[in-house]
């Protein structure tokens, strides 16, 4: 069944600007889609459709079988890892991780269960008394991670959520996701502009090219063609 479906969805700005055009998705229960493609041809305002912060001026967007057009994105079931990891600096990590989860209501003990379990599961476990500020990047970027996956979303939204660290870390940081892609099989939606990062995490690449898609397959199908 697919879990996240894009529709002959658009966007245009207020102005005039035609950001996407068309787009037709069928992502799988489970499926890791990479979003690529040149600046400027719509991957983030794509995501943002998706995650409902930015409207849809056509077509339709759909996650668990459910249209969410008109859905603010915290009534959309999903979970967003930013680029600049947009933790709270005054929190502690654990606060961080738990923010969510308190403001729907989860009972203390569900909460200190999924924020250990986050934790364990991106060795953030002799972190969570401190504040970002005390954290290295790769470490800040571990706790945007786990402040999405303690929500247990339908879907995971990335956007660039490496493209601040090093190169090292970033290698380092794109076995991580992997693994965690591995354990956890949340569908997601992964928008980069890193070939590399696209190839270790798709199961399906999507091209888009002028706000519309230009190719979508395996890695190793998209990226031999010339
Ligand atoms: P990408 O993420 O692939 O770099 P974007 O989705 O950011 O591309 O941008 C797609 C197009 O929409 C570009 O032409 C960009 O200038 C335009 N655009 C993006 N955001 C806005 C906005 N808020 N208002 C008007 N035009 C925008
Ligand atoms: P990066 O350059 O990768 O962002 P940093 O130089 O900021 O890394 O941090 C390196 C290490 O020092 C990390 O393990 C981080 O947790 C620790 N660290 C950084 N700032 C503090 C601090 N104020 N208090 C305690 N530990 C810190």
């Amino acid at each position: 069944m697919a879990e996240l479906t894009l529709k002959s969805v658009g966007k245009t700005y207020a102005g005039g600007v035609d950001a996407v055009t068309d787009v037709n998705i069928d992502i799988k229960d489970g499926e890791f889609i990479v979003l690529v493609g040149p600046s400027g041809c719509g991957k983030s305002t794509l995501l943002r459709m998706v995650a409902g912060l930015e409207t849809v001026t056509r077509g339709d967007v759909h996650i668990g079988g459910r249209r969410v057009n008109d859905l603010d994105p915290a009534e959309r079931d999903i979970a967003m890892v930013f680029q600049n990891y947009a933790l709270y600096p005054h929190m502690s990590v654990r606060d961080n991780m738990a923010y969510g989860l308190k403001n729907r209501g989860e009972s203390k003990a569900v909460i200190e269960e999924r924020v250990a379990e986050a934790a364990r599961m991106l060795e953030l476990g002799q972190y969570l008394d401190r504040k970002p500020r005390a954290l290295s990047g790769g470490q800040r970027q571990r706790v945007a991670m786990g402040r999405a996956i303690v929500r247990q979303p339908k879907a995971f939204l990335f956007d660039e959520p490496l493209s601040n660290l090093d190169a090292k870390l970033r290698v380092s940081m794109r076995m991580e996701i992997r693994k965690l892609q591995q354990r956890l099989g949340t569908t997601s939606l992964y928008v980069t502009h890193d070939q590399l990062e696209a190839m270790t995490l798709a199961d399906r690449l999507v091209v888009l090219n002028g706000g519309r898609v230009e190719q979508i397959g395996a890695p190793l199908e998209v990226y031999r063609k010339p």
